[in-house]
């Protein structure tokens, strides 16, 4: 037998038809404080329940902005996780990184992308409809300007294979990360062009956008938010507070990040971007499958003449907001305003939110780096996340 969910409107009842036809409890997923209302009705559909992630902090972090005056401001963190030892390896990385005096953050908005792809049939119909969008692109940023009051068209790259024509549209969706809303606008955007040239859309996406999946033109291109931190760690810093040398974390990053990268063929030249942002992304209501993006992340570790050590980060691909899709949940909301950042701001909320991303993910780097260093990744996973805090064999 199968259960029709549409039969029954509310959470509740859902899960009780659930609980019913399997013979199961499930009174945690069925127990939370949070008023179901926006959730049930935008963000999930037949929601019989919540996921409950544990939240930690970790900070403070001291960030200095290369945009908005140059602000330096201290930031707490908040990271939704179930790995043991997360929380305490970020927070390790923002106590060196402020011992130190800071990072510095500077960001570049590429914006969101959507490729929908056409059938031009040969090398004549490529020929015509890219001359026609060079020719177009007013009227093509009026149809987009039409759909939202907050998406313009910033630009479009072409891309042929065949009778294949990719038109990767790029749009700045100010405060939002933008996917619904690129998606809309490059729907009126192909319909647009099929009744003005009569060459058929064949997907309002065609995988040249590249949503959700590591991709090397997002790399290069870039996605969403490119990020940059950087940070130089006193050698006294690396002692007291990393356990390391400037050397020794060198030698780490050297075999891991750069050659270990290269023998599989990785996407990523780094310790674990991911996992930085995922904790932040599910925090904070960000689409937790543009993790993907963000997990191609570059890390640069160089030992400076006076043994300190200068590390930094480049995020190319990395698609957040504050307000739309998740951010909106009451729980979500109240994680992004620990960080000073919840709904809009004409764009500054969106791009201060991804400069914060890319510092904690530098304070992730560094503690991770540090740790493989020292030798003790394995002890502290036993400690914290197996809950033996007594020593072990390691
Ligand atoms: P959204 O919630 O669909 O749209 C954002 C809304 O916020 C718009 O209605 C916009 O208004 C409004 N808004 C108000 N103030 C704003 C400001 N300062 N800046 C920007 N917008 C502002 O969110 P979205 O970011 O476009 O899409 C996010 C969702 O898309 C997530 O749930 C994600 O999982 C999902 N997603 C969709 C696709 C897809 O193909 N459709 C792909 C990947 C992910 P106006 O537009 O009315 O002006």
């Amino acid at each position: 037998m199968s259960i029709n969910f549409r039969t029954n409107k509310s959470v509740s009842g859902r899960r009780r038809l659930l609980e019913k036809e399997l013979t199961i409890d499930l009174p945690n997923i069925g127990s939370s404080a949070i008023d179901d209302t926006i959730a049930r009705t935008r963000n999930c559909e037949n929601m019989v329940g919540w996921t409950q992630i544990p939240l930690g902090v970790a900070g403070p972090l001291t960030i200095t902005s290369m945009n908005d005056e140059r602000l330096t401001m201290n930031y707490y963190l908040p990271l939704a996780t179930t790995e043991g030892a997360l929380v305490a390896s970020v927070n390790r990385g923002c106590k060196a990184i402020t011992q130190s005096g800071g990072t510095t953050v500077d960001s570049e908005r590429v914006g969101a992308t959507r490729a929908p792809v056409f059938d031009v049939k040969n090398v004549t119909g490529k020929k015509k409809l890219e001359e026609y969008v060079r020719r177009n692109m007013k009227a093509l940023q009026k149809c987009a300007q039409e759909t939202s009051g907050h998406c313009s068209l910033r630009g479009i790259t072409l891309h042929n294979v065949g009778p294949y024509e990719y038109l990767r549209l790029s749009f700045d969706t100010q405060d939002a990360m933008g996917m619904n809303m690129a998606t809309i606008a490059a729907t009126s955007i192909y319909r647009y062009i099929e009744a003005q040239t009569g060459f058929r859309c064949i997907s309002v996406s065609g995988n040249v956008c590249a949503d959700k999946k590591p991709s090397a033109i997002n790399t290069i291109l870039g996605r969403g938010f490119r990020v940059w931190a950087d940070v130089v760690i006193p050698k006294k810093v690396l002692m007291a507070t990393l356990k390391t040398t400037a050397q020794n974390l060198y030698e780490v990053w050297m075999s891991k990040c750069m050659t270990g990268s290269v023998v599989a063929g990785s996407m990523g030249h780094n310790a674990q971007t991911a996992n930085i942002v995922a904790a932040l992304f599910i925090a904070t209501g960000q689409d937790p499958a543009h993790v993907t993006g963000a997990s191609c992340g570059t890390t640069i570790a160089r030992v400076e003449d006076n043994e300190d050590l200068y590390l930094s980060i480049l995020l190319s691909d990395l698609m957040v907001g504050t307000v739309g899709g998740g951010t909106g949940l009451a729980t979500q909301k109240e994680a992004l305003s620990i960080l000073g950042i919840s709904g809009g701001n004409n764009g500054k909320n969106s791009k201060l939110f991804a400069e914060i991303v890319g510092a904690v993910v530098l304070a992730g780097e560094l503690s991770l780096l540090s740790s493989l260093a020292e030798g003790s990744l394995a002890k502290a996973h036993v400690a914290l996340s197996r809950g033996k805090l007594q020593s072990t064999k390691f």
